[in-house]
């Protein structure tokens, strides 16, 4: 332990000392430090060696000088500015030394053939790639030509003085040389594996990249698949949209029409009674046809917006199906069309637990749609019990109408889609029934399908899941009053806060009957400051959306000082979040607009 950090310190040190920056360099700089330093190193030990040999002066004056520009060398390698520039400076000078050396030391009697190789290998590992032939022709040049002039003329070569010497140079001078190599080779390999490390290190963090990259790449890919998808859906929704608009525009402005237009032949002085029954009964129509897509239209927002909740009840299937077949029957005959009722359940199978609103949305969509599309035979509607397990009911309306071509089937189902997008058939509606029906069918728990050929009819099935009821025999009445009976005129004193004048009039008309004490405010304000004069107000029709104060607000200065007061909140937002608001704010009850007579008489009825 203690040894390998002294020998680490040591080595620190030594690298600091030679090549100041080992990490950074590259190998062959590396050696080339080495050798400069080395070289500067063995002719100093040289000249000292000389010296204490007693070797004359000038040979010692000649190494020392060699030793001077070996250390010049050795200060440009480790300068990052030139050491590439003195490399093959540096190689000449070795050559020049080497050659002096040969002469000098015994020619190739001494250690110089050891220290031919070991340059050799240095210069090679040093040299620019492009440098080695040159190396390796001078060498071998080199060696040639002083073996060739050493057996020539042997007399230039000055042999050594006794064995002593010759002993000190051959042992010194290949002892130095191995070490030399060893230590070049230490740092090629030691190099080597460093870059080998990194290398590994590299292509870890490469093949990570890579995996990143592949990541990435299935990610771009995803995002453009679903990238592309959205873009059809919303150029799909684009076109819906116009679709929807233009469809809208039609199904709006035809009652419109129908309406204004009658209207203004209804103020004509010469009209016969029956007349304008008849113009009366086209007014109510187109209302009621503007009702039903305003009532589509938030059915389906509601839907999209998660706030239609189911409410489980009991609803007897019987009863229900017998309901929508007397509701419907005139208008089918109306149109020359059968309408066929086939029921297999009976009474004690008939009463199920589930919600019997939807239901009667689902199943009333479901036969509009058979009658909107039928021009000739019979609308089929009924219901049965499934075989298979779980139990479900099975409905379904059936029509001999124009059917629906295959590619329509599915779609038909989306918002907003029609399956004869230009109209050409010029059929009211705009696209919304089926959509509702989906949903409601699906939040009970069933589905929905359709069997259809064009021009032979289409059958609509759906299921919900069969969960009946056990009739009891006794069946205790509800405390029900019959709402129809007009309440006899009492002395009651209503308030009718109403900013819109024709609402405020058909309340108006609607109340005059039975009550002849009513009140006006136009603003919420009015409305709190009428109810602080007059105390004895019975009843406050509080519309919700009135200017300066709306209705919520009224109603709670109101609450603040006349508890008892009943207010009934009107408004046009049917949503069930503003039932909550109004009842939260203090109202008895809550009237959707248009307001039905029979709905309001029904809560005057109470008071
Ligand atoms: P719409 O208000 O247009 O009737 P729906 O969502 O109820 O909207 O129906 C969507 C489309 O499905 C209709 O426009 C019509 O093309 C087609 N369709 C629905 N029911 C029938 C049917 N019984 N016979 C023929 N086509 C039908």
């Amino acid at each position: 332990m203690v040894k390998t950090i002294i020998r680490n310190k040591i080595s620190d040190r030594l690298n600091k000392l030679i090549f100041d920056k080992y990490e950074d360099l590259s190998m062959s700089r590396k050696i080339y430090i080495l050798v400069t330093f080395l070289a500067t190193f063995l002719l100093v030990f040289e000249s000292v060696i000389n010296i204490w040999m007693g070797v004359n002066f000038w040979m010692n004056f000649v190494s020392l000088a060699y030793a001077f520009v070996g250390l010049m060398f050795f200060l440009l390698a480790r300068n990052s500015k030139y050491y590439e520039r003195s490399i093959l400076p540096f190689f000449y000078f070795a050559v020049s030394l080497y050659i002096f050396v040969w002469f000098l030391n015994a020619g190739s009697l001494g250690s110089n053939v050891s220290l031919m190789i070991t340059l050799f290998l240095v210069s090679y590992a040093i040299v620019q790639q492009k440098h080695r032939l040159i190396v390796f022709i001078t060498f071998l040049t080199l060696f040639s030509m002083l073996t060739f002039i050493e057996h020539f003329f042997p007399k230039i070569v000055v042999p050594f003085d006794n064995d002593q010497q010759h002993f000190v140079d051959y042992f010194m001078g290949n002892f130095f040389y191995f070490i030399f190599i060893y230590l070049i080779i230490h740092i090629v390999i030691k190099g080597y594996i460093v870059e080998n490390e990194k290398s590994v290190v590299t292509n870890l963090e490469l093949q990570k990249k890579n995996e990143e990259i592949a990541k990435s790449l299935e990610m771009l890919r995803k995002a453009d698949a679903e990238l592309r998808i959205a873009k059809e859906k919303a150029e799909e929704s684009d076109r819906l949209k116009s679709a929807f608009l233009a469809n809208m525009s039609h199904e709006i402005r035809t009652p419109m029409n129908g309406i204004l237009g009658f209207a203004d032949l209804l103020k004509e002085p010469d009209l016969t009674g029956a007349e304008q029954n008849e113009y009366i009964n086209i007014i109510k129509k187109s209302g009621a046809r503007m009702l039903n897509i305003i009532n589509d239209l938030v059915d389906i927002s509601k839907i999209e917006s998660g706030q239609t909740e189911v409410v489980m009840t009991t609803c007897d299937v019987n009863e229900q199906l017998g309901f929508i077949y007397n509701f419907f029957i005139p208008e089918v005959e109306a149109k020359g069309l059968q309408l066929q009722l086939n029921n297999s359940l009976l009474p004690d199978e008939a009463v199920v637990e589930t919600d019997c609103e939807k239901m009667y949305a689902i199943l009333t969509n479901l036969v509009k749609n058979a009658l909107k599309y039928s021009n000739h035979g019979t609308i089929e509607m009924g219901c049965f019990l499934g075989v298979s397990e779980p139990v479900e009911l099975i409905y379904y309306v059936k029509d001999t109408g124009i059917g629906i071509p295959l590619d329509k089937q599915v779609v038909i189902f989306n918002r907003f889609v029609q399956a004869d997008v230009t109209d050409q058939k010029a059929l009211q509606g705009a696209g919304l029934g089926l959509a509702i029906t989906k949903s409601y069918v699906e939040m009970l728990g069933g589905k929905i399908w359709l069997e259809s050929e064009e021009n032979k009819g289409s059958t609509f099935y759906f299921t919900i899941p069969y969960h009946p009821v056990v009739k009891l025999k006794v069946v205790e009445e509800p405390n029900y009053t019959p709402i129809l009976t007009l309440p006899k005129k009492k002395k009651i004193k209503i308030l009718i806060a109403e900013d819109d004048e024709t609402s405020e009039l058909l309340l108006s008309e609607i109340i005059r009957k039975f009550c002849n004490d009513v009140l006006y405010a136009k603003t919420g304000i009015e409305a709190v400051v009428a109810c602080r004069i007059h105390p004895d107000i019975d009843l406050i029709l509080m519309d919700i959306q009135m200017p300066e104060m709306n209705g919520y607000e009224a109603t709670r200065e109101i609450r603040k000082f006349n508890k008892s007061v009943m207010i009934i909140a009107q408004t046009a937002f049917i949503l069930t979040v503003d039932r909550e608001k109004a009842l939260a704010a203090g109202c008895d009850d809550y009237i959707t607009k248009p307001i039905h007579r029979d709905t309001l008489m029904a809560l005057l009825q109470k008071l």
